[in-house]
């Protein structure tokens, strides 16, 4: 009997053990680890910060999984030994026949003097649900999207976030009654995906009246006096209401197990997502992966999905003594909300070179409408 195991129960590791339950027989034992009780649908967060999903709309119970044939150990996985295959939980150790990484990117508020006081980190449900419950409250002033640090989890969340609460003022008759900006430790929004699509972002901003402050970086948060401090700027910045992006790292375990280098995340071949470690694979956000423009690719669930998809192949190939000829071709999308019932919507391949070759579709309600049939199909599929 083989056994594989899969390190994190989010998009990547889900979309493996699937796939993965589908290629095998019952009798190989499929493992998925995570720290947590739930899966989270991280794109409804941007729902739920105003006010248009409840935080039991945005997870599901991992137990479920068991259903399907997957085994689930609900446990903070405390070390990995790539060259062994193996897990290590706070009372067992787990050894398989190939080990998948799919831990994701780590948030950490605490990076930044001040930032962890603040509420609104709005990639967590309980920030998602602070952002709301002040917007909700509020009644005039200045709300500021603020980008810590690069890199991030989908490049458009935080564009997309603006325009939303730009939306849920206008619905409430109250926009004339808020400044809204977007202050970004970035050059240009979803600069991946080419001049295009960040200058049609750009406009998407301008045509809401919502000032764009690239090039920042912030230092510090005041947050009794609600004030931020750039390293570019000398004044510092007032805000209302504060809506943020936290810095990401790598998850604590896999620089521990020689996987990552300090700072960095984890190197795979970009088309087999195998690591230096053969049967060991990295996928999703705890990967970099370098494109010929000199950034990486971004971090998002469309990816981690497709890659998990590959590596299930490959892993049940091997199992069964067959070839495989899937591989991870770089080809993503992305909806990107706009607010007032309308999305936009951009596709492409981002391994192509020298520049990812993307297309932007124009906005309309029916993009918006095909990501939320998204999450409507996210899980019906799975729960
Ligand atoms: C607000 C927001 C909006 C987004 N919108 C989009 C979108 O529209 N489109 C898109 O493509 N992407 C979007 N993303 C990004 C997308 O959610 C991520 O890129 C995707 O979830 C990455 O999948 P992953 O499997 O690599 O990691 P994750 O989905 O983050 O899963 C990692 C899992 O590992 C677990 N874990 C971590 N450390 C441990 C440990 N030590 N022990 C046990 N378990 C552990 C975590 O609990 C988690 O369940 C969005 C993200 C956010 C925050």
């Amino acid at each position: 009997m083989a056994r594989i195991l899969i390190a994190g129960a989010g998009v990547g590791g889900l979309s493996t053990a699937h796939r993965l339950r589908r290629l095998l027989p019952r009798t190989e034992e499929i493992v998925v680890f995570d720290q947590s009780p739930v899966h989270t649908f991280w794109p409804s967060l941007l729902w739920l910060m105003t006010g248009t999903r409840q935080a039991p709309d945005v997870v599901r119970p991992l137990a479920q999984l068991r259903e399907a044939g997957i085994r689930v150990v609900q446990s903070p996985i405390t070390a990995i030994v790539p060259a062994e295959k193996t897990l290590v939980t706070a009372d067992q150790s787990w050894s398989g026949d190939a080990l998948v990484i799919a831990l994701g990117a780590d948030v950490d508020s605490g990076a930044i003097p001040g930032l962890a006081e603040v509420p609104g980190n709005f990639y967590t449900v309980a920030g998602a649900q602070a952002v709301w419950q002040q917007l909700h409250d509020i009644e005039q002033g200045r709300i500021i999207v603020l980008i810590s640090r690069v890199p991030f989890k989908c490049p458009a969340a935080p564009y997309e976030a603006a325009m939303l609460i730009d939306g849920a003022l206008r619905k409430r008759r109250r926009r004339d009654a808020f400044e809204i900006e977007v202050w970004a430790a970035e050059a240009a929004p979803m600069a991946v995906a080419g001049p295009a699509v960040s200058q049609a972002v750009v406009d998407a901003l301008a045509h809401r009246d919502i000032r764009y402050h690239p090039n920042h970086t912030v230092d510090r948060v005041d947050y009794a006096a609600r004030q931020l401090i750039f390293k570019e700027r000398q004044d510092s910045v007032p805000y209302d209401l504060l809506a943020y992006v936290p810095p990401h790292c790598v998850p604590p375990v896999v620089t521990a197990a020689g996987l990552a280098p300090l700072g960095g995340w984890v190197a795979v071949d970009r088309h087999t997502l195998e690591t230096v470690y053969p049967n060991v694979f990295a996928i999703g956000d705890v990967t970099g992966i370098p494109l010929a423009l000199g950034k990486p690719l971004p971090k998002a669930g469309v990816f981690a999905y497709r890659q998990g998809e590959v590596v299930a192949e490959t892993i049940a190939a091997r199992l069964l003594g067959r070839p495989s000829a899937e591989t991870f071709d770089g080809q993503g999308e992305c909806f990107i909300e706009m607010g007032q019932g309308v999305a936009g919507f951009a596709r492409g391949n981002f391994y192509a070179e020298p520049t990812p070759t993307i297309r932007a579709y124009r906005s309309g309600r029916h993009w918006h409408a095909g990501k939320v049939a998204f999450e409507r199909q996210w899980w019906a599929r799975w729960w």
